[in-house]
């Protein structure tokens, strides 16, 4: 009996223990060795010991805390000057100083600022994966800080400059130059009100007087804006462009960047996200004028495959929470996990995130080896929307039914599961929504080695995929061929990372004999469900 399970009217019994202190590595058999067999192996102690840390429940409090304390927009001080301040708690200052000392907002990168070394990607996101089983708000800022290197490497001058502030593992929250600061995180504004995919409509305008520039306009959507600079798209004299604001000038006053409001959001609460006006702030230019959107496609990138591992990482705090929930609650006198049906349940969410978890890293490695290997280039040019859309629009359904398992308890904020539910449509909807990551697939098509791609997993997984050619009048079958492609993908992914029985499991039931769309419907052997079970937590 636990300690103060014994009260005056009665003794609290049939309860789980809170799932904390857990290494969230070594529990996670499908990660350990989807990181293995993408070149991560050798680093299985350190990443043991991030999961051990990060699994605390000091971790798992401050990920709580962070999200109830919602930061606030301080718009002027108390005589009137303009502050455009935003005050966080103190948890989210934690959170950010643990995964920037970790490197999640810049390992992947050299101190010159290029890519670092194979196996750099599949290492950082396995960290990545972990911190947003804990709290995804703050992964937003380190999201965007890592990917905007991408694109800084469009202007060699600038990158030279800022990429020594951003690697300095070191947080600084104070407001005020970066160049004064020991370190620097970035942020990105491309939405505006009149639309977010199609920014080619920005309005925001970009003059220059030979020297920087000047930007008139506004963003609807500017996430983490006590960021040191913004990646941001205004349309300059030659057309579309991308620039580097920062938030002080170089004489030290602040630059003329007005936040509006705080968006008062589903989910995402710790994050702060703004309305921003530009009253003629000052920018750099970053690559040429009217180059813009494919500047700023090589941070997008980055942000895609972000959004498909935090999903990931949210659903796999779900399931390890109703499985944990499960093995020790007892309904009509047997553990909920030996309930036939429940059974089947969690084992048949357990084969979607191991394929989830299979495909996410063995994307991460085609990023990791992109740049020597064409074929691994066209893999990720492919895949990273393809992976996006499916895993995060899997996340929300997953988590709901992961909730339901937990029953009432689930439904409550303490248990997570509301706060994990909450945060994950976010992932589908920002950086291309579903039907844009399927468009943007179609495009991807068009290129041979892109197709290369695809005719190999159709060889390779013995299953054609519904059709290919990219035309317009595929947009709408898009959404089922861009389906299928991931889970063909994943079911390549699981051979070389998973078990047979487990691979084998994922094609029948996926993609042979695909079932319902509700969860616990695949016909899975016993063996099969024990194994899966076993391995979300072992
Ligand atoms: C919490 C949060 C934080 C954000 N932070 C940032 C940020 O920091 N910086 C930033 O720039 N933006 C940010 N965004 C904005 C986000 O990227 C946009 O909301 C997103 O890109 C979609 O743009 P939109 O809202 O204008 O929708 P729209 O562009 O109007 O799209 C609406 C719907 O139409 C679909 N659609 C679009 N085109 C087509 C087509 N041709 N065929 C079929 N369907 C189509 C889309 O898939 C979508 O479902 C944030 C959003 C959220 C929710």
């Amino acid at each position: 009996m636990a300690a103060g399970s014994r009260f005056d009217t009665h003794t609290v019994f049939n309860q789980s223990p809170a799932f904390e202190n857990v290494d969230l590595f070594a529990s996670d058999m499908p990660l350990a060795e989807a990181v293995r067999a993408n070149g991560g192996g050798g680093e299985a102690g350190a990443l043991s010991a991030f999961g051990r840390h990060w699994g605390s429940a000091e971790m798992l409090a401050l990920g709580r805390q962070a999200n109830e304390n919602a930061p606030r927009l301080h718009t002027f001080d108390a005589k009137g000057f303009r502050r455009d301040a935003v005050e966080f708690h103190p948890a989210y200052h934690r959170l950010m100083g643990e995964s920037i000392a970790a490197g999640l907002h810049a390992s992947t990168w050299t101190d010159s600022g290029s890519h670092a070394p194979a196996p750099s990607e599949v290492l950082r996101a396995a960290r990545f994966y972990m911190a947003a089983q804990v709290e995804t708000g703050h992964l937003c800022p380190l999201t965007m800080t890592r990917a905007a290197l991408a694109a800084l490497a469009a202007e060699p001058a600038l990158l030279a400059k800022i990429a020594p502030k951003v690697l300095n593992r070191s947080y600084d929250p104070t407001f005020r130059a970066w160049w004064q600061k020991s370190g620097m995180t970035l942020g990105m504004g491309m939405t505006e009100k009149q639309g977010g995919t199609d920014v080619r409509a920005n309005t925001t305008t970009a003059t220059t007087d030979g020297e920087g520039y000047s930007l008139v306009g506004h963003k609807w959507f500017l996430s983490a804006p006590m960021s040191d600079a913004f990646l941001v798209l205004a349309q300059a004299p030659g057309g579309l462009t991308c620039f580097l604001l920062p938030r002080f000038l170089p004489d030290g006053s602040t630059n003329a960047l007005r936040l509006q409001r705080l968006k008062d959001k589903l989910g995402n609460r710790s994050n702060a996200s703004s309305e921003v006006e530009f009253a003629d702030a000052s920018a750099w230019r970053v690559g040429g004028e009217g180059a813009g959107i494919r500047t700023i496609l090589q941070m997008v990138q980055l942000t895609r495959l972000d959004c498909a591992l935090a999903s990931a990482g949210l659903m796999r705090m779900a399931l390890a929470q109703a499985v944990h929930h499960c093995r020790r609650r007892t309904v009509s006198g047997k553990p909920l996990i030996d309930q036939p049906m429940m059974r089947a349940v969690l084992a048949d969410m357990a084969l979607d995130l191991e394929g989830a978890m299979a495909l996410v890293m063995r994307l991460c490695r085609a990023f990791d080896r992109g740049a020597d290997d064409p074929r691994e280039a066209a893999y990720a040019r492919l895949l990273t929307p393809a992976t996006k859309y499916w895993i995060c629009k899997a996340a929300p359904a997953f988590i709901y039914e992961a909730m339901e398992c937990l029953g009432g308890n689930g439904y409550v904020e303490e248990s997570m599961l509301p706060r994990l539910y909450r945060e994950a449509p976010v992932n589908a909807i920002w950086e291309g929504s579903g039907n844009v990551m399927c468009l943007d697939v179609l495009r991807a098509l068009k290129g041979e080695p892109e197709a290369d791609v695809v005719a190999e997993l159709t060889r390779e997984i013995g299953i054609a995929l519904p059709r290919s050619a990219g035309a317009d009048t595929d947009e709408v079958h898009a959404r089922h061929f861009v389906g299928k492609l991931a889970l063909m993908a994943s079911a390549q992914a699981l051979k070389a990372s998973a078990p047979e029985v487990v691979s084998g499991a994922f094609i029948r039931t996926r993609l042979m004999h695909p079932h319902g769309a509700l969860y616990g419907a695949a016909t899975l052997d016993a063996q099969t469900m024990q194994l899966l079970l076993q391995r979300v937590l072992p």
